[in-house]
């Protein structure tokens, strides 16, 4: 074990010294950033092995190149456990990423200036959902739909009337920051009614989806995309999930399914990171235990949990709380300050948060009137609902006091005392 990290220390010091730094912040913060998680030692241990040297441009048993017959194994592998978790009948895990795999869709089901109807930005869709400064929002012709400013949810009839409006040949489901379910049948009748197909993207909610703690819009959808890396608790990457019938042109020469894999390749990516993919297929096999329901369900009751210290100490939270494994907070309204500064003191404190834009903003992007908090990686170290009080009653006390250095410093040592009982990585060997 003292051997480990050997030949990179030797080779570059640099490199290894920012490697040691970043698994000491990791072990001694607090990690609420909503997307984060901290996956196995297994999937770490196979994302670092040989596999990183192989191409194997193709699918399983349809390569490009020899040599391909391990690669073979954990591909399929990854590919059969997804279809199990999901209730797949379709599943390519070669996507780079959850950017990627959006492009891949859109480029799967589009020409370019197509219409896609998704979610606003500033109420909780992603960059990839239309954003002017991303490609989506420069390739395709993109309107939103949003939450209401009331709730703080979203409405269907506001999604069913824009789509009647705008007829998209998308309607795509799914957010980065929204607390609350998505009601994936409606969305799914209201595609149906406008011609559209039905994309859901459930990057931030698919460990949720696989566990049957959040609804599983796989068997519902067109097309469901996802990263691999948030609350699926994988290796960073993603994958994407379709039925093998084509609804809307049974009649082309392809079908959907193939529609997606020639998307995939060669339609944007060459060769498949193989390395990557057994850590999908590991992730998976974990995924598909018993105690991947328990660690699911226990994200949603930490939420749960930590919602209810804000609440109680009249902090205003977007919609009001949480259904599943992210809240978002109003800084400004509660606190009187705006996310770039919450998200500086908290840093300082070890509490490890993201600046967000929340449903009728006051503020700009990068400084915005919100934070986003999730309990996945949190969970991920064994804490729970009796952690979540402390960890509530940390938030409020730093962001009352932002300015003020002592308070800072005793939730600063408070915090350093409380993750020493929740080891990350303890026998990693550096
Ligand atoms: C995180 C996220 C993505 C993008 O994932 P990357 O791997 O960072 O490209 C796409 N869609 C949604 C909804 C996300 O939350």
């Amino acid at each position: 074990m003292g051997k480990m990290l050997e030949s990179l220390k030797n080779t570059d010091r640099a490199v290894y010294d920012a490697v040691i730094n970043e698994t000491k912040r990791q072990r001694e913060g607090i990690e609420m950033i909503a997307s984060e998680n901290f996956v196995s030692k297994a999937v770490l241990e196979v994302v670092g092995t040989t596999l990183t040297n192989k191409y194997s441009e193709g699918l399983p048993n349809k390569r490009y190149y020899s040599g391909n017959k391990y690669i073979d194994v954990t591909e399929q592998l990854a590919i059969n456990r997804a279809k199990k978790l999901f209730n797949a009948e379709h599943v390519n895990v070669q996507p780079h990423a959850g950017s990627q795999a959006n492009a891949e869709v859109y480029f799967a089901l589009l020409e370019l200036k197509d219409k896609v109807l998704a979610m606003d930005l500033s109420h909780g869709g992603h960059l990839t959902h239309g954003s002017t400064v991303n490609f989506s929002g420069k390739f395709y012709t993109m309107e939103h739909y949003g939450v209401d400013p009331e709730t703080g949810r979203i409405d269907m009839d506001q999604v069913r009337k824009k789509a009647l409006e705008f007829k998209p040949k998308i309607l795509l489901s799914g957010f980065s920051a929204y607390p609350r379910k998505l009601d994936f049948r409606a969305f799914q009748e209201i595609a149906e009614e406008v011609g559209a197909y039905h994309m859901s993207d459930i990057a931030h909610i698919a460990g949720l989806c696989a566990a049957g703690v959040h609804e599983n819009p796989v068997p519902i959808a067109d097309v469901v995309t996802t990263t691999t890396h948030k609350t699926l608790r994988g290796p960073r990457g993603a994958m994407i999930m379709s039925k093998i019938q084509d609804r809307l042109k049974p009649n082309d020469k392809k079908n959907l399914a193939q529609k997606i894999d020639s998307a995939v390749f060669p339609g944007m990516q060459g060769g498949p990171l193989d390395h990557v993919i057994a850590g999908k297929a590991v992730a998976f096999k974990e995924a598909l235990e018993p105690d991947f329901r328990k660690y699911a369900e226990q994200i949603v009751k930490n939420a749960k949990a930590l919602a209810e210290v804000f609440s109680e100490n009249g902090v205003t939270m977007v919609s009001g709380g949480t259904d599943n494994h992210l809240i978002l907070l109003d800084v400004e309204k509660s606190f009187g300050i705006m996310g770039k500064e919450a998200e500086t003191v908290l840093d300082e404190v070890h509490i490890f948060t993201n600046k967000n834009m929340i449903p009728g903003d006051r503020g700009t992007p990068f400084n915005p009137c919100g934070i986003r908090l999730g309990t996945p990686a949190i969970t991920s170290r064994g804490m729970k609902e009796s952690e979540m009080k402390q960890i509530g009653e940390w938030y409020v006390r730093t962001l009352k006091n932002p300015s003020d250095e002592s308070v800072k410093q005793k939730v600063r040592e408070e915090v350093l005392e409380f993750i020493r009982e929740f080891p990350l990585y303890p026998d990693l060997g550096y």
